[in-house]
């Protein structure tokens, strides 16, 4: 971070002009931002030249890093010069919209019939939650419209989004979350589990939870339950084995719709193309963005099933249109360069490559389990968290207060590796190009920047 802003520098011309979302203003304002000017490969460079292991992928997003990606620039600079901005409302379409609708609907892990874009995870989720409602208006069921999502999830920014994401600083003086939308048990085994609990006793608990949340509110007032395959955000939460087998024998049970959250897991993430795969979700509505223009663009999608999708038509129908729409979603720049960007991750076996790369990563960031700060390593494919904690054999985290978090931030900072750490977590989800060597040299500097923060 750099010291003390220079009065005209960028650092201190951002400190005077930008509101920084998920900053501490005062901490901004006290050391100044780091000013990111380039990247290549895993590595972001900042103005001063020193060079960092981008560990997160930006926002969990960049799959092909930060090199500059010809193809891709050459996507948006033709599509810009044939057809800048067109959308597909009304009886309008675009091409670079349709291909991309195609490819997202063969590559969909279970069969899916329509997509809907929109720019950002959040607001593909938020458009999820209206077409639910949508939906079951459309059936005359008009008190089927609760939401349920996991604790420690993480759906978005959204009045309805962030209401969904489970996370207290999401809720806190924003009068969240909104009322319809509920809150069951986080399925983290390690933090969640009784003594001698095993994981799938716990998943059976989970589920267990769900049911009794369920037949609490009544059946007939709850239809969604929305998940990550891996909770992100959250703190790079793995669910137990058995899991999503008992929760969607909940869900089937009472006719609540499953929503696959995808935005971080989805395109080869977790070791198959999607997190669905990885964990055996059979979603009836799927919503994906990130990885999905290799955050070259912005642009997210929302897929439905045909029985989800068949209702909300007849009733549009109905009503002569349907609602509902972005001026950006689905914007012919954004579908062009994430065609491009999906073909490159077939012509580079890109998710094979992440599937090979993935365990080897588990396996180095496992070695860190013995170093006296670190608690529990946990992850799959390409994501993963390293907790720490202030006694590890009681399973006691740090108070927030002793800033260790923070430290080790700083630490993971100076030794030029960029991540989150969440709580007491250090998140990785590197690009998926990432290679053996580099996972070696990240694995590397985090251990040195933990031996720092003792
Ligand atoms: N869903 C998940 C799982 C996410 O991780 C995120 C963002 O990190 C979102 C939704 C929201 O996406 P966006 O920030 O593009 O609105």
């Amino acid at each position: 971070m750099t010291q003390v802003p220079r009065p005209n520098s960028a650092a201190a011309r951002d400190v005077r002009s930008q509101l920084h979302p998920y900053t501490n203003p005062l901490a901004l304002e006290a050391d100044g931002p780091v000013i990111v000017t380039r990247g290549d490969g895993v590595w972001v460079e900042d103005e001063a030249g020193e060079r960092y292991i981008e560990g997160l992928a930006g926002l969990w997003c960049t799959a092909l890093g930060f090199s500059a990606e010809e193809r891709l620039a050459r996507a948006a600079y033709d599509q810009m010069r044939a057809l800048s901005f067109y959308h597909p409302f009304g009886q309008k379409a675009h091409v670079p919209g349709i291909d991309l609708a195609e490819k997202l609907l063969a590559m969909a892990p279970v069969p899916m019939s329509k997509v809907l874009f929109s720019t950002s995870g959040s607001e593909a989720n938020d458009t999820a939650i209206k077409l639910i409602r949508f939906y079951n208006n459309a059936l005359g069921r008009p008190e089927k419209k609760k939401i349920i999502s996991r604790i420690k999830g993480y759906h978005g920014v959204t009045l309805a989004t962030a209401s969904l994401t489970g996370l207290p600083n999401n809720h806190r003086d924003f009068d969240l979350p909104l009322p319809g939308i509920l809150h069951t048990t986080c399925p983290h085994h390690y933090h969640g589990a009784v003594e001698g609990e095993s994981p799938e006793a716990f998943a059976t608990r989970c589920a267990e939870d769900l049911d009794a949340l369920i037949e609490a509110e009544g059946p007939e007032t709850v239809a969604a339950f929305f998940a990550e395959p891996v909770m992100g955000a959250g703190g790079v939460l793995v669910p137990p084995p058995t899991y999503f087998e008992k929760i969607q024998a909940v869900l089937k049970k009472h006719d609540v719709l499953l929503v696959a959250d995808e935005v971080i897991c989805g395109f080869g993430r977790t070791g198959n193309v999607w997190g669905s795969q990885t964990f055996g979700l059979q979603p009836d509505l799927l919503t994906c963005a990130k990885q999905l223009s290799s955050g070259y663009m912005p642009v997210s999608a929302l897929m439905l099933s045909e029985a989800v999708y068949q209702p909300i038509r007849d009733n549009a129908g109905r009503i002569g249109i349907l609602g509902h729409g972005y001026t950006y979603g689905g914007h012919p720049v954004a579908c062009a360069v994430a065609n491009e960007v999906l073909t490159i991750y077939e012509e580079r076996e890109l998710f094979a490559h992440a599937a090979t790369v993935g365990p080897h990563m588990q396996a180095r960031l496992r070695t860190l389990a013995d170093h006296p700060l670190v608690d529990e390593v946990r992850g799959v494919g390409l994501i993963a968290g390293v907790e720490i904690a202030r006694d590890k054999a009681k399973r006691q985290p740090f108070e927030p207060a002793q800033g260790v978090g923070a430290a080790l931030g700083r630490h993971l900072h100076r030794r030029g590796v960029i991540t989150r750490v969440i709580g007491d977590t250090i998140a990785f989800s590197p690009p998926l190009i990432i290679t053996d060597e580099e996972v070696d040299a990240m694995v590397e500097r985090v251990a040195l920047a933990l031996d720092d923060t003792l």
